[in-house]
């Protein structure tokens, strides 16, 4: 039999970080002592508290199916973590749990795309954003940005960007890749376009715990217009290092969220009820341990943009949050290294993995050329051991 795969299928290309991650996680189980600054997983153990939590829902037998989109007691508690946090007021009717941020991204443009709707996707992207838009029939529309700016795009470059065919833009503050953060004044630029051509702001704030200057500010604060078209999506993954917990979530109008509960429904029912109950611990119990990671990351991330300014070959700017250094490379392109000219940030991270045993990620798949990501999820012997290799690399002393 001849196999048959649809044209959505063909058209999506694997996640090229989760590739790089289980790459990396081979090379080390294989005894190879490489150094990953590849995938943005918080190398902190989950707090105990969150731990106890899911162990005690094991206990009391809290291992059925839960309603699809969440128990009342997650979204009741998320429900508080926006009101204490920004102030803002959502009811229960507007949360969805889903199977970590990423299924949020999924059901959304299921439940908001029809075929052929543009979302205006700012470059450099997290990679998964212009293959789920592609998995829901909408066309993903790139709004690229320089380092110059500080990767970030201008409001009239936002209206510039949108037609009559625009459904919504996915704005991700603080970014991955380039751990930049949107200021207020920009933020409330973006809301007026957005309400005054109603389309959607799909608004990921997963690394809104992690800011390292300055205050968190929701663009879905700034009036019941702009609430009414942000669909908020976060989840536990980054803020509580529970990545393979796999529970995230979204806030939005009503309707929205009504839509996307019926597609969840069908496609996975509810996460995980032991994962739920954890996530209702870590969203309303002691939240120290956040700030002690967050601190942990302010070090991290200063040390790595002082030594990589100060390799001749490679800069950086200062990330503001996230956990996320975006390297320009460009300088080490086109020139001979080790016998061989690398022309792509892609061709230079191969070699560098496999000569240096340093696993970073190249910066094509975030829609951008010419620089690479670095985690600094890790820890500081290792970012130091890295950034070694680095300089030894690129001063051809391998
Ligand atoms: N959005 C962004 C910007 C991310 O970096 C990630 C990382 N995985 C996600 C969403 C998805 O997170 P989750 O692990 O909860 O699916
Ligand atoms: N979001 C993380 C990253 O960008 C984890 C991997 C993934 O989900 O793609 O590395």
């Amino acid at each position: 039999m001849q196999t048959y795969i649809s044209e959505m299928a063909k058209a999506v290309s694997p996640s090229p970080t989760l590739f790089l991650d289980a790459k990396y996680k081979q090379m080390k189980k294989d005894g190879i002592p490489v150094v990953g600054f590849g995938a943005g997983e918080p190398d902190f153990a989950t707090p105990e508290n969150i731990n106890k939590a899911a162990i005690s829902a094991i206990e009391n037998g809290f291992t059925k199916y839960t309603p699809a989109s969440g128990t009342v007691e997650l979204k009741k508690a998320i429900c508080e973590k926006f009101r204490k946090d920004c102030g803002l007021e959502y009811n229960i009717e507007n949360i969805v749990v889903s199977n970590g941020a990423k299924h949020s991204l999924t059901n959304i443009f299921m439940a908001i795309c029809e075929k052929g709707d543009e979302v205006i996707i700012p470059a450099p992207y997290w990679v998964s954003y212009p293959e789920m838009v592609k998995m829901a029939g909408g066309v993903p529309k790139f709004l690229d940005t320089t380092e110059e700016n500080d990767f970030k795009f201008s409001p009239d470059e936002l209206e510039a960007a949108i037609t009559s065919k625009t459904r919504a833009l996915i704005l991700n503050t603080p970014s991955n890749p380039t751990g930049m953060v949107y200021t207020e004044d920009v933020l409330r630029e973006i809301a007026r376009i957005a309400v005054k051509h109603n389309i959607y702001v799909i608004l990921d704030e997963i690394y809104e715990k992690l800011i390292y200057e300055g205050e968190h500010i929701s663009l879905a604060t700034f009036g019941e217009d702009i609430k009414n078209l942000t669909i908020v999506v976060n989840g536990m993954a980054k803020a509580y290092a529970m990545t393979g917990w796999r529970i995230g979530y979204t806030a939005s109008n009503a309707d929205v969220a009504k839509a996307m509960s019926n597609i969840q429904s069908h496609a996975t029912s509810n996460p995980n009820s032991i994962a739920q109950a954890a996530s209702v611990e870590a969203l309303l119990g002691d939240q120290s341990s956040v700030e002690q990671m967050r601190i942990e990351y302010i070090k991290r991330r200063d040390y790595m943009v002082e030594r990589i300014n100060s390799i001749d070959g490679i800069s950086c700017r200062k990330p503001n949050g996230a956990f996320y250094i975006f390297m320009n490379v460009k300088d080490l392109l086109g020139k001979e290294h080790y016998g061989k000219t690398f022309n792509t940030a892609s061709e230079l991270c191969d070699d560098i993995l496999e000569r240096a045993l340093v696993a970073m990620v190249p910066s094509e798949g975030f829609g951008i050329d010419g620089y690479v990501r670095l985690s600094y999820a890790t820890s500081m012997e290792n970012i130091k051991e890295g950034l070694d290799r680095i300089e030894k690399y690129i001063k051809n002393e391998y």
